[in-house]
């Protein structure tokens, strides 16, 4: 008999919560990875992490940023899934300081009969668009922790640069796709035309030899025959048609629609005519961390995050093409780094991001300098 060594439980991944909506009273059911999901094998400059492994391999094409927010399917309020929102009861500050005015503003814009809330809380559906979703929840995210009395530009900024590396794993991924499964058809096609050409020369040396044979037969033999050629011949062409009718089809299919609008962007469009601050790529997702990780860095007192902060203000200018802002930036994530270390020398643990983003902002520091 055969021993089941991987059990249902330790190939789910997730794990589950009922969750009281603060805005609502909902009780909603959450999904969040757990911990030992996946291990990160690779991560960007911008620290966005870039190859996974998973622990079960059936989760590889998901990306962790979707279940980041949580979003209440009744009112979409939404907050990031942390600690703070799970014990939410518990945080006497945020139930009688912040949340009577964000449950007042949120369900003002929810009644509007324009409203942004709704509108983007209705297009969530992760099963069937799991990009898409990921990006409306972070939006979802923004207006809610715009809302919020306290509002903090450290959150915005964050959930901005996730919008971001979103979309930057959209285009990978695209790019790679399309690369490959456009090359793979255009080869099939090629070889069915190939084919079809192939036909045709051989059916027409047929002929020649076919009407060499009939010379001397009766004419009306030869006209039946003759017809009967042409016959082939048509066929062989309709074939051709028919490959550029099927092509269309395909590239008709391959246009992706969203909802009512022709693609999400369109959709994005359609909501920055009332909220300018609706990224509609990786660049402007970035513009939009920038601006509020330097309203956070003005207003910061820590060093240790001032030195996170200001090194993500460069690497995101460098990404955005502004390389004057990049060079300022990485020599002040260098100074302050190099003071904090100093300040702090014993503590490993406590030097160990410093020390890294120091590592970063020097050599992507030289690097500029050769430009
Ligand atoms: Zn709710």
């Amino acid at each position: 008999m055969l021993k089941i060594t991987e059990d249902s439980e330790n190939l789910d991944l997730f794990n589950y919560w009922r969750i009281e909506c603060p805005v609502c009273g909902k009780v909603n059911k959450f999904q969040t990875l757990k911990q030992n999901a996946y291990t990160e094998k690779e991560r960007d400059t911008d620290f966005r992490p870039k190859k996974l492994s998973w622990k079960n391999p059936v989760y590889q094409n998901l990306n962790p940023l979707l279940h980041f927010m949580a979003c209440c399917e009744s009112c979409f309020y939404t907050r990031e899934f942390d600690k703070t929102f799970r014990e939410w009861k518990k945080d006497q500050h945020f139930q009688e300081k912040l949340l009577p005015s964000i449950r007042k503003k949120h369900l003002k814009i929810l009644r509007k009969k324009d409203s942004s809330i709704k509108k983007i809380g209705k297009a969530i559906l992760p099963e069937l668009y799991p990009f898409e979703s990921a990006v409306l929840k972070f939006l979802l995210g923004i207006i809610d922790e715009n809302l919020n009395p306290f509002a903090q530009n450290f959150n915005l900024a964050r959930y901005y640069l996730r919008i971001a590396w979103l979309f930057r794993e959209k285009s990978e991924k695209e790019l790679d796709f399309e690369k490959k499964s456009e090359e793979n058809l255009d080869e099939i096609f090629n070889s069915v035309l190939f084919s079809q050409k192939e036909s045709q020369v051989k059916i027409k040396k047929l002929q020649t030899e076919v009407e060499f044979f009939l010379k001397q037969k009766k004419d009306t033999v030869k006209t039946r025959i003759s017809k009967s050629f042409s016959k082939i011949e048509k066929k062989l062409n309709s074939l051709e048609k028919s490959l550029d009718y099927l092509k269309s089809l395909i590239q008709k299919e391959n246009t992706q629609i969203f909802f009512e609008c022709l693609c999400f962007e369109d959709f994005l469009f359609y909501l920055k005519m009332c909220w300018a601050e609706v990224p509609i790529n990786e660049k402007e997702a970035l513009e939009l961390a920038f601006k509020y990780y330097q309203k956070s860095y003005n207003k910061n007192k820590a060093l240790n995050q001032k030195i996170q902060v200001s090194y993500l203000l460069a690497d995101i200018s460098n990404r955005i093409g502004d390389l004057e802002s990049a060079k300022r930036y990485f020599d002040l994530t260098m100074k302050l780094g190099q003071d904090f270390l100093e300040r702090h020398r014993d503590d490993m643990i406590k030097t160990a991001l410093a020390q890294k983003v120091l590592e970063l902002s020097k050599s992507q520091y030289e690097s500029l300098k050769t430009l």
